[in-house]
């Protein structure tokens, strides 16, 4: 079958300036990245701020172009596509719920706006559309002619949810959807979520710097860590069996999480990854407590494991063995 997304060798570059007199560098913010994602599961995109994951969700929604490769969304070159076309296709849901809506606008007008966008559309079939996407996340008539500041946080991301449903796509690009909200909030947003994919059989791109909201919704994960996978299987087999240091020591993390931090405290000291210096060689060096001579000189392999695959010397290594 057709996978729902299928990413090839995708690549993002940006050229930043560090200071005023700096002159301009080079940053691989997304680096080689391919994966397929079939209909109806949920991909995973774990890591930490700056690994890359929003660039590479804003280049499947179409939002920023890609340097290099490819982005195909139901055997369909995303690039062939107009606005309009995507967005029947393909609809994000951000983690800011409080950003991400126009507070001059009643709920029922943000839900109609891609509506709105694809033009030719009765008043009546609009109206009935929108209704069907408030039900859908539990919000009744009545809280869609209110004004997001008179939603609570949860009711502000099943906004967000409905204006992403009211098209009907086949696929949704959740960035950080839980992030800004209460713990008690999150499990609510992340059960809609399972409900809706069963229901509507959507597929999901999922991404989050926690580990443990993507083991709850993802039937496979990508790790990764300065804008490359460096490790990708299915979600049962990578958690049971993690392969990558960096893996573990993300899922050590999710053990003994540090509240309040916002990323994760990998355990690995606080040097948090500079896109902007990607170290030599196996780009995790500096932090992983694996390291060894190779690792600074020589740049792993992607060597297959499962269904996926690791980079690091030391899976070659047990590969060949
Ligand atoms: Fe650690 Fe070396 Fe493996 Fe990189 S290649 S993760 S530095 S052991
Ligand atoms: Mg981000």
């Amino acid at each position: 079958a057709v996978p729902a997304i299928e990413v090839r060798g995708l690549r993002r570059i940006f050229n930043v300036r560090q200071g005023l007199f700096a002159p301009p560098r080079q940053v691989v913010a997304v680096d080689d990245v391919s994966f397929a994602v079939p209909a109806g599961s949920v991909l995973g995109v774990v890591g930490e701020s700056g690994c890359g994951k929003s660039t590479l969700a804003r280049m499947i929604l179409g939002l920023l172009p890609p340097s290099a490769g490819d982005v195909l969304v139901d055997g369909q070159r995303l690039s062939d596509m107009d606005r309009r076309a995507r967005a029947r296709l393909i609809q994000p849901v951000f983690q800011d719920p409080f950003s991400s809506l126009n507070p001059r606008r009643r709920v029922r007008d943000i839900v109609a706006m891609p509506l709105m966008a694809q033009g030719n559309i009765s008043r009546t079939e609009m109206d009935r559309r929108v209704e069907e996407a408030l039900s859908r996340v539990g919000l009744s008539v009545e809280q869609g002619s209110r004004f997001p500041s008179q939603l609570s946080g949860g009711q502000r991301q099943r906004v967000a949810i409905a204006r992403a449903l009211v098209l009907r796509p086949r696929i949704v690009v959740c960035d950080e959807p839980t992030s800004a909200l209460d713990v008690s909030v999150q499990a609510q947003i992340l059960n809609l979520l399972a409900e809706l994919r069963r229901e509507l059989g959507l597929t999901y791109l999922f991404i989050s710097h926690n580990l443990a909201v993507v083991e709850h919704v993802a039937s496979e994960v990508a790790v990764m860590y300065l804008g490359r996978i460096v490790e990708t299987n299915e979600s049962e087999a990578l958690f049971a069996d993690p392969r990558h240091p960096y893996t573990r020591a993300l899922l050590a993390s999710v053990l003994t999480p540090e509240p309040g931090l916002g990323v994760p405290d990998v355990g690995l000291g606080d040097t948090m990854p500079d896109p902007a210096n990607v170290p030599s060689g196996c780009r995790f060096h500096p932090r992983c407590p694996l390291a060894f001579e190779r690792c600074p000189i020589e740049a792993p392999k992607r060597t297959p494991y499962g269904a996926g695959f690791v980079e690091c010397h030391l899976a070659e290594t047990a590969a060949a063995n």
